[in-house]
């Protein structure tokens, strides 16, 4: 069996994964590093996290060590060989997990960036398994993608790529964690349709996601909500109908707490699409993902 991990800004999951992506058992802890400040500290946290989890899993499914065929890890940042890289939520620079966990586990371990690894798992095994040409779109505190064409993962040589939450849309747009100015991340990703919805809808500072999604389900058919959904989606198509016109997928799956909206958005943005993509004849599918917050532990056994 293979143990998948996946390191979130705010939890770190561990699983165990048997034959053809079935996951059967997982662990997760959140991370609050809030009090941490240094990069040593931070890295002992996560190690102690992915050894308690792993060593739940194991006595509780009569493994051992010895069982475990690969360690896949699925993080955010730009992971390289072994190391994972640029991880702005939990402070760290570079961190050679992959080495630690080779040491420990006496096993193969494999790191990708955790876009890539939700992707794959939903190409193999979810939404996309009967797409050749298709994309994965994970709209959610940020925005992660993959992209297969002809059945195959595009892979660039020197980073992660296909960072579509840093495309420009909007030339002196909202201020981007990056750096820059007019990301689609600013417009498209889940944690600023949170707090703009709080803001123009007049909803309490501390309203929790779901209380958003329950207001805005009630409310839907009200203008005000109706107006503030549908410029959300009009920003969304914009970035989707230049990712449509580059890579002529036959089909896109949403991932993210985006897809929790998906009878209501998907719908709309179908709509908003016919006018923006540039080849008439082009049909793409609107998919919400199905692993949903398995993915990225799944697919991270398969890299
Ligand atoms: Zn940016």
């Amino acid at each position: 069996m293979k143990i998948g991990i996946d390191i979130g800004g705010s939890h770190i999951a561990c699983g165990i994964v048997e034959k053809n992506g079935n996951l059967i058992a997982k662990e997760t802890r959140d991370i609050d590093i809030n009090e941490i400040k240094e990069e040593k500290r931070t890295e002992n946290l996560i190690m102690n996290i992915i050894d308690n989890e792993i060593k739940t899993l194991l006595e509780e499914h009569d493994y051992t060590i010895g069982d475990i065929s690969k360690i896949g890890i699925s993080v955010p940042g730009s992971p390289k060989g072994s190391r994972i890289r640029n991880l702005v939520n939990l402070n760290i620079k570079e961190f050679d997990i992959g080495k630690v966990l080779e040491e420990k586990y006496n096993t193969v371990v494999k790191i990708k960036n955790d876009g890539k690894c939700a992707g794959i798992a939903e190409k193999q095994y979810g939404s996309l398994k009967k797409y050749n040409d298709c994309i994965f779109l994970c709209l959610g505190t940020g925005v992660g993608s993959a992209v297969f064409l002809n059945g195959e993962l595009l892979e660039p040589k020197q980073n992660p790529g296909f960072e579509f939450g840093h495309m420009i849309i909007e030339k002196n747009g909202n201020s981007c964690n990056c750096g820059k100015k007019g990301c689609f991340e600013t417009y498209a990703s889940m944690k600023r349709f949170k707090a703009r919805a709080i803001k123009e809808l007049n909803l309490e500072a501390n309203t929790e996601a779901e209380e958003v999604q329950n207001y805005i389900r009630k409310n839907i058919e009200k203008e005000k909500v109706k107006k503030f959904v549908d410029e959300y989606l009009e920003n969304v198509s914009i970035g989707i109908a230049n990712i449509i016109n580059i890579f002529e997928p036959e089909a896109i799956a949403f991932g993210g707490s985006f897809s929790y909206y998906e009878d209501i958005f998907l719908p709309i943005l179908d709509e908003k699409l016919k006018d923006r993509i540039f080849n008439k004849d082009t049909k793409v599918r609107l998919l919400p993902a199905k692993l949903k917050n398995d993915a990225g532990i799944i697919g991270a056994t398969e890299i």
